[in-house]
């Protein structure tokens, strides 16, 4: 049974800061706070269940620069390769992109410089093997990380709320910090200007379990004043008609359908609500969503979706049988990709792999899909070494909806037409392009683009261990069975939000900050509205909550 909500009252209450969202950004606010002696009010609509928000479902993926786990690797990494990254992924080219430029540059040498240390100091470990996310596949300047930097924490998502949720415990036992739970926060209250408070819905008790759907009946209601007001509510991915109305003209005509990467309180409700108490919103048409969706065989959300988070071998196809162009391989270009398959009409494209393939290549992003590193049993651990797919891998071969396997050519076409009975696949077309692909392996060498980058890659001594399988042929019986993956698109962060400053101070649209006013976390576009320009190196996001609502935390503790 979920905590009992505080009996609806309109009493007002002293507390010198209230947070909104007990997600990851909200809880290192208060962390701050708690540190610093204040006391803390946390309001958050759904139930105690749920504390810690997105991040609990996350892998746990940090972007690191130049760190020791880096360095036993053998990637030579540095501040200056990683700004030049930055700056071509992110494209900043608007006027409003002035603070997320600011938030780039600070969040860079937090990366480069204390972040690390600041999150050992509290019991944060690392993975030793880094990941090399969005690889990018243009030139140097261009869209991409050129080296790997995606740390997994050891205990993944839960590893990273972990000392955040204690210290803001010790916090509540000690009287300085209150939860309140099922409180969903509906106005900001405004007086001469300054935002002085919160006014809201008491929700109806609900025993959802973590991540579910809770109900939305209104029991009472409330009001709170403070001198602070932290909004730390999240983004837009679970809310598709937010995400269709502010689908960026760029990228086409939105999706007809996606999956939800995010569970249905990523509502993005607090936004315009924001916006009316004197904050502005920017970027509102950046977003960061993922084309490797595959529906959860064992939903936890409504649409429920999770991702792959592939190694570069699999073969892609567009819904109609068409390899996609070069540099869009699996984990290259996250939006370049995203562009490309909205552009051919249709909301999902295919991999086709072996099993040699899926068992070495084949993460699954969430923390509940990768039991190892968030049991943080080595055991389990040790598997990923061996031979077969991961269990949750090998259990979404087994019983998810996507997924065609078979021996022959002919049997795994007559497997993805069954999946999309509504749409032409052109058998033809992709066959011709696997015989061809397979026929360049003949030699070390090779014109075809994907096996170079498939090559390069495990020059890279923790792809060549983990995650990028040895060249083989896609034909070749003994790397079988043969492997289909339908790929839906998967709905998951929103890179724009409130606009904010380098303490985390919203901003109006005159560029002053709004008086008892901040924004934390992915509704603040992690940092100034939109740190990630268009597009994003990943593990930048948990990162982001961690450096804004620390920003927030310890200028509200200043005063
Ligand atoms: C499966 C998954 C994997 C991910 N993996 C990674 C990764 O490896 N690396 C990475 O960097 N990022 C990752 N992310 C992204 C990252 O987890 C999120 O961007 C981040 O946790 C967002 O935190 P937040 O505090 O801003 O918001 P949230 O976690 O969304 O929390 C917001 C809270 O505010 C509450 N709230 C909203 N509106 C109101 C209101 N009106 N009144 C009261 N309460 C309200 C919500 O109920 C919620 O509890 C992943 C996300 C998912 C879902």
């Amino acid at each position: 049974m979920a905590a009992t909500p505080t009996t609806p009252s309109r009493a007002r209450r002293e507390t010198d800061a209230i947070i909104v969202g007990a997600g990851l950004s909200g809880l290192v606010a208060a962390a701050e706070l708690v540190d610093a002696g204040k006391h803390v009010v946390i309001l958050d609509q759904e139930p105690e269940a749920t504390l810690g928000g997105q991040a609990h479902w996350s892998f746990g993926g940090l972007f690191l620069v130049d760190s020791p786990e880096q360095r036993r690797m053998g990637v030579r990494d540095s501040l200056d390769l990683a700004k030049q990254d930055w700056a071509g992924t992110a494209g900043f080219d608007r006027d409003e992109d002035e603070w997320g430029r600011r938030w780039a540059e600070a969040y860079l040498d937090f990366a480069a410089g204390e972040k690390r240390a600041w999150l050992h100091e509290k019991g944060v470990r690392f993975f030793p093997i880094v990941g090399w996310a969005e690889r990018g596949g243009y030139n140097a300047i261009g869209h991409g990380n050129s080296v790997p930097r995606f740390h997994i924490v050891w205990g993944t998502g839960p590893g990273v709320l972990a000392p955040f949720i204690a210290k803001v415990k010790a916090g509540e036992a000690a009287g300085l910090v209150e939860f309140r739970h099922r409180h969903r926060v509906d106005e900001l209250i405004v007086e001469d200007g300054a935002v002085v408070g919160v006014q809201g819905a008491v929700l109806a008790p609900d025993d959802a379990a973590r991540g579910e759907a809770s109900n939305r009946d209104v029991v009472g209601d409330f009001e709170l004043r403070a001198p602070a007001v932290v909004v730390a509510s999240g983004g837009i991915g679970g809310n598709h008609d937010l995400v269709r109305k502010f689908w960026p003209k760029r990228m086409g005509e939105p999706p007809a359908a996606m999956l939800s990467g995010v569970p249905a309180h990523v509502d993005g409700r607090m936004l315009p609500i924001t916006e009316r108490a004197g904050a502005r919103l920017v970027n509102g048409d950046r977003m960061w969503h993922y084309t490797e969706g595959i529906t959860n065989w064992a939903p936890v959300w409504p649409l429920h979706g999770i991702r792959i988070l592939p190694g570069p071998s699999s073969l892609w196809f567009d819904a109609e049988g068409r390899r996609l162009p070069v540099p869009l391989f699996p984990g290259f270009d996250t939006l370049g990709t995203l562009e490309h398959i909205v552009a051919t009409g249709h909301a999902h494209s295919w991999f086709v792999l072996t099993q040699k393939i899926i068992e070495k290549e084949f993460a699954l992003s969430g923390s509940e899909q990768n039991p190892d590193l968030t049991g943080k049993d080595l055991k389990l651990l040790s598997e990923r070494l061996g031979s077969g797919a991961p269990g949750p891998v090998e259990a979404f071969k087994q019983h998810g909806v996507d997924f065609v396997v078979a021996d022959t050519l002919p049997e795994l076409f007559e497997g993805m037409q069954a999946l999309s009975p509504h749409v032409p696949l052109d058998t033809e077309n992709i066959e011709r392009e696997i015989v061809a692909r397979d026929r360049e392996l003949d030699n070390d060498f090779s014109k075809d683009l994907q096996l170079t980058a498939v090559r390069g890659a495990r020059k890279y001594r923790g792809d060549k261990l983990i995650r990028v399988a040895t060249p083989h042929k896609i034909l070749d019986p003994k790397a079988g069975p043969l492997i289909a993956v339908k790929l839906h698109l998967l709905t998951r962060k929103s890179l724009g939000g409130i606009q904010t400053d380098l303490d985390s101070r919203a901003l109006g649209p005159d560029g002053t900050a709004v008086p008892g006013l901040y924004a934390v976390g992915e509704a603040a576009g992690f940092g100034g509205g939109g740190v990630h320009g268009y597009r994003a190196l990943e593990g930048t996001f948990l990162g982001g909550c961690l450096f804004t609502g620390r920003a927030a935390g310890r200028a509200i503790a200043r005063g």
